[in-house]
Parts: structure tokens; sequence; C-alpha cells
């Protein structure tokens, strides 16, 4: 038939649902409110968003918001903005933080039940136990026989404020005390003990089992929504399932890293009967798809942060930016997320001690160069290209490696069809038609897009001035040269008859070429080719003034990641060219009506109401596809380059 393929009923997306069939299927994205979203997470939108959406279901947007010190008010409305830029509406808003209460109840029942205990061992300490080459066999310390009823109290004390950070912990009592050996095969064990013993020996041995921090003390403890009521935060690893079951998740989606933790999040649910053991029909069921890996930048919070702020490097401490991701014991918070147990203390501090101190290398956190997903809306990506390229990518269990030119070759194609062309003229220089008369004008009706009579038509001002491009113009002619040189004569793109080029002028100073002479008309045989321009005409407004921001790879080396970002060797890798402005562009009036009518491409979201600028986009003829920039004012627009026409076109 033809029906558009839906990417979502293909492959290990409709596996996942066959899994868990149910009629009312509802997944949520959860991040966490401590920093601009990037790319990746663009791919975390659209599985959630988009299989809930086609499987007749709903989607929440969860700020994870466990952790006080990191979270900023600017992060909560980006992400809300990026979500609806992106075409999705979140079924609920909701916050890991509106059931504090909840799920501190659930932490006293589980202890009531035996299955939690107050810890108060050092980060060292617990590690120790967790065993390992270092510390040999592992094993558990004194707390972990308190009763408890004695646990309960200690619990209450941690709430109640009776402990300093560091002092006392809630730990899951998991499988921290269970011997692998203890579930060893024997002889004759019956097909189904030797299957359960199977489950319950690679439970113990998984050290996201091994009796891990459901509550910790903070001492920064003022947090965005409940202030300073609680003392004890959750960690992810308590918080995440329970948050799932209480908004009724049917489907938990997240990134394979997760996928260890899969038996932890089940033992939690069980253990509080949200869920029975080997089973998927009742509760939450998570499953983890691959991460979308973007090479060719820097996606890390923290290395953003020294691109945005500055940085000091090679001191004693290690590189912070604006934003301090710390590493935490026994948690998962480390940047990048990538489940992790390294205590605090274990962090090797560089050992060199010369400080530098680095410059900012961008604008903000929307710097079109950077792959925020504030960056990329503001360097004109449509949503709509930006998810498409995600879905080519492949939603499986395997992660997705691309480069950043790849996205743009996307974008490119998504583009020609669907984006008005312009002409816009980077490099103006004056042309004046010595055989014209002074009020000379001709109107040209131009089309929006030659191939597509559905976008209309508008007209453009021919007169005795116009601007071209200075890469069309040479001062010496070469017969390999097409385009205008003194004696040469070059078509205009849209004009009836070609142009001659007559003198030149240059400025006496800089030698750079100022004005052409030139001639006009029906009596000129031109080259085949055709140049841009703008005709200037007080009436028609034009030429408008812009400023065209061209923007290449940030980094010269294509694996950015791999810089020295301890010492600062990144910031000698900074491409020179990585932005290149043009201050006097000339765009044609035409824009203006574009402008009125963006968004363009109409999209689910900016159609929506949720387009800004950026959202006005447009192919500027022979030349690169552009949008408006948020900083334009009334006397100038300022554009951002999308994408080159082609792959591989210098500027
Ligand atoms: P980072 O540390 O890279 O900024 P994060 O994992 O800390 O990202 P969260 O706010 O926790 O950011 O992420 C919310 C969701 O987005 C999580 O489910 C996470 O798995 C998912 N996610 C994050 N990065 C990617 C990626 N590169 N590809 C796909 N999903 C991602
Ligand atoms: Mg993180
Ligand atoms: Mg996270």
């Amino acid at each position: 038939s033809n029906e558009p393929v839906d990417p979502f009923k293909q492959g290990w997306l409709k596996g996942v649902y066959n899994e868990k069939p149910v009629k009312e299927v509802h997944t949520r994205f959860p991040p966490e409110p401590n920093g601009y979203l990037h790319i990746g997470h663009a791919k975390a939108i659209t599985v959630n968003f988009g299989f809930a959406k086609s499987y007749g279901g709903v989607c929440n947007l969860r700020f994870d918001d466990t952790n006080p010190a990191k979270e900023e008010e600017r992060y909560f409305t980006s992400i809300k903005e990026m979500v609806a830029w992106l075409g999705f509406e979140p079924h609920k808003i909701t916050h890991s933080s509106d059931d504090f209460d909840r799920l501190y109840d659930l932490a006293e029942e589980l202890t009531r039940r035996g299955k939690a205990y107050v810890c108060h061992c050092t980060g060292e300490e617990i590690n120790r136990g967790r065993g390992g080459k270092e510390h040999g066999p592992r094993s558990v310390c004194s707390h972990w026989s308190r009763s408890a009823d004695d646990n309960v109290e200690a619990l209450r004390a941690m709430r109640d404020g009776k402990f300093k950070a560091g002092e006392a912990l809630l730990r899951m009592k998991q499988f921290l005390a269970v011997k692998p050996e203890e579930y060893a095969a024997s002889e004759d064990d019956s097909a189904d003990v030797k299957k359960e013993k199977t489950r319950l020996k690679s439970l113990a041995e998984n050290p996201a089992l091994w009796d891990c921090a459901a509550y910790r003390i903070k001492s920064e403890n003022y947090h965005h929504r409940t202030g300073l009521k609680w003392r004890i935060y959750p960690t992810y690893e308590y918080t995440h399932c329970l948050s799932d079951t209480f908004e009724g998740i049917s489907h938990s989606l997240c990134t394979t890293e997760f996928e260890t933790l899969r038996p932890a999040y089940n033992w939690l649910l069980e253990a509080l009967d949200f869920k029975t053991p080997s089973s998927e029909e009742k509760g939450p069921m998570q499953r983890e798809y691959g991460r979308l890996n973007v090479e060719g930048t820097i996606l890390s919070k923290r290395r953003i942060a020294m691109l945005v702020g500055g940085a000091n490097v090679g001191g004693t401490s290690e590189p912070v930016g604006d934003v301090a991701d710390e590493l935490d014991a026994v948690t998962l918070e480390e940047d990048g997320d990538s489940p992790t147990t390294v205590p605090a203390s274990e962090v090797k501090h560089n050992g060199s001690t010369k400080e530098r101190k680095i410059p900012p290398v961008v604008r903000d956190w929307d710097d079109p160069r950077l792959f925020t997903l504030v960056a990329i809306r503001r360097r004109g990506v449509p949503p709509g290209a930006l998810k498409k390229f995600v879905l080519d990518q492949g939603v499986t269990k395997a992660n997705s490696n691309t480069m950043t030119h790849n996205l743009d070759s996307s974008v490119r194609t998504y583009l020609e069809r669907t984006v008005p062309r312009l002409m816009l003229v980077l490099d103006p220089i004056k042309v004046v038609f010595e055989n014209l008369p002074d009020d000379y004008l001709e109107e040209r009706e131009v089309p929006f897009d030659p191939k597509d009579a559905a976008k209309g038509t508008h007209k453009i001002p021919l007169t005795k001035t116009i601007y071209i491009d200075r890469d069309d113009f040479r001062e010496v002619d070469d017969p390999d040269f097409f385009r205008l040189a003194p004696g040469k004569s070059v078509g205009l793109l849209y004009a009836e008859h070609p142009v001659r080029c007559l003198s030149f002028t240059k400025d006496d100073s800089t030698g750079v070429v100022r004005e052409i002479k030139a001639e006009y008309g029906s009596h000129l045989t031109g080259g085949k080719a055709r140049i841009h321009w703008v005709g200037e005409s007080a009436a028609h407004n034009s030429p408008i003034r812009a400023e065209a921001r061209i923007f290449n790879p940030l980094f010269k080396s294509t694996k950015p990641n791999e810089l020295d970002w301890k010492n600062g060797g990144y910031y000698d890798d900074v491409n020179p060219e990585s932005e290149v402005i043009f201050p006097n562009a000339m765009l044609e009036a035409g824009f203006r009506e574009i402008q009125d009518r963006a968004p363009w491409p109409k999209e689910e979201g900016e159609a929506q109401g949720t387009a800004d600028v950026s959202s006005v986009r447009f192919q500027g003829l022979r030349t690169a596809y552009f949008c408006m920039d948020r900083d334009s004012t009334e006397g100038k627009v300022v554009l951002n380059r999308i994408v080159s026409l082609k792959e591989d076109a210098g500027k």
C-alpha cells in the first residue's frame, strides 16, 4: 500500500510494544533539569513521545528533580520549550519531587519490610564492602543486621536532621549479602530449579544490586520546589521505577547504559508489590535503546560550560565551567550518566600546576556552533528535519554513531523543497548601469520556488544601481571564469537581459573594488551563467541590510572529545573560521513577505505557535540556506547559515 511507513511499528520498537501490548500505552521523557538538552536528547524525546503517539497512547514530561543543588529555572523552561518545538505535547508535566512524601512513606515501608537499612559507613568503606580486586570478596557491614524497627527509627532520624551529610545513608537490602555460590547448580536440580538458580545467581553477581543507596542526606538541601522541607533526597535508583509506577507508565524506555540497572528497577517494585517476579503484566516495563552519539562536537555539559563561560585549567583542581557536576558515591550522577560507582575521593587530580585561564569560545548555550537543542534551533534546523534524522539512524539496542555533517546533509535535503528562495548578496559590490536613466525601474515578478507555484511570487526592482557578490567579479578576466569581469557579460537571475562590465574603481587606501560601471540591455549577449543581485529602490525598501553569520565546525579536529580538556589543549584546536561574519550583506525585499508567512516549512510544533525567529528560513540563491537570528533589530536583519547548498561548499 501507499501508507507511509511508521518507524515505531517496525523492528525493535514493535518488539517492545509486543512484549507488553497494552491498550493504554503511557511513556515518559524524564530529563534531569540540570542543563540544556542536546542532540542526543532529541532521540529520547522522539522515541518516547513518538512511540506513545504511534500506539494511540500518551507521554509525560517528567522533571527528574531529585538533586536539589543542580536545578535552575532556566533549564525547566528550556526543556519544556524544546519538547514543544519538536512538535510534542506532554500529557502531563510532572516532577519526581511532586511525590517526595509518597516516596518517603514507601522508604519507611520498605524498611519495615526488612528490605532497607540505614548505613553509617563512609564512601570508602561502602566501596570496600562491595569487594573487587583491591578489596577482596564483598561483605556486609555491621549496620546490615540492624532490626527493621531500629532502621525505621534511624531513617526518621535521617529525615529529621539528626545526622549530617555523609553520616547516614538508606541502602536497599538487595543482594550484597548473597554469594553467587549459593546458587551453584547441582546434579539433581529440576529444570525449574535450575532456571531459578541461574536467575538468582545473575542477580547476586550484578553490582547494581549490591545494596545501592535509596536516600542520602544533602548538605546543600534547598530544593527548587520543596524548599528546605527535606534534608534527605532519594536516588535515581530508588525514585525512577516508583515515579514510573505512580504515573502509570507502561513502557519505560531509556538508554542501554541502564540495562544493568533493570534488575534493580524490578527488584524495588517487586519488594513493594508493584510488580510480580518474572512478569511484565503488572507495573511498568523498562526497555533500553541505544544512545545517539554524535562525533564532531561536544555534548558534555561540563565541557560546553567551559566553552561558554571560559575555564581555569591546568591547576591542581579539576577544570570547571559555570556548572560543576559533582560525583556522588554509590549513585549515578556523573556527567554522561553512565552508571558509575566512582566515589569522589577516587577522582584523580592531574599533577600539573601550571594554571591557564581560557576565555569563552562561544557566545552562549545557544550558539549555533553547538549541538544543544537551543543551538540547533537557533541555527535554523527545522524540528521535522531533526526528528527525521534521529529516526533515520534507526532505533534499536545498538548505539547510533553519526557525525555532525550527516545532520547537515539530512537538513539540506529537507529544506530543498520546503523553504522559499530569495536573493541575498553576502559581500556586495555596487554596480551602476551607465546606459540607464536615473529613474529606471523594471519590476520583475519572481517565484519563491520555481518548482512549487503554491509558494507564490513576489516583485523585485531592477534599477540603475544594483549590488552583486564580490565573488562574482574578477578584476582580471580569465577564460575559465564565467561571471563578471572587465569587458565581459554575465546573466542576472530573473532579469531579462545580461550585464556587461565597462570599468571599475578601487578604494585608494585598501585596494578593494568599490564600484563597477556597467551596461544592461537587449543589445548584450551574455554568457550562460546567471548571478544573483539585489536592486536599489527606496520605494521598494530594497535592499534590506543584513549581517550574515556563516558557521563552520567549532574545532579543527573531527574528534574534539579526544582533545586535551584537562589542560586546555582544546582551545588551541578551535577553528578560527568557525564563525565568519558578513556585516554588510544585502537582502531583497521579498524577505519581509517570507518573514510574515513563517514558519517555513509549516510544521507541527512551529505551526502550533512555538516558532521563533529561527523559523524564518529561506534558500539564498547560489549562497546557502539561512534563517533569521534573534539578534536581529529594526535596522538590521541578522542571518544564520543553516547549511551550505552543497556538501563541502567553502562558505
Ligand atoms: P547528558 O549527561 O549527556 O547531558 P543525561 O543522561 O544526564 O545527559 P538526562 O536529563 O538524564 O540527561 O536525560 C534524559 C533522558 O535522555 C534519559 O532517559 C537519557 O537516557 C536520555 N538521553 C541522554 N542522552 C542521550 C543520547 N545521547 N541518546 C539518546 N538518549 C539520551
Ligand atoms: Mg548527566
Ligand atoms: Mg540523567
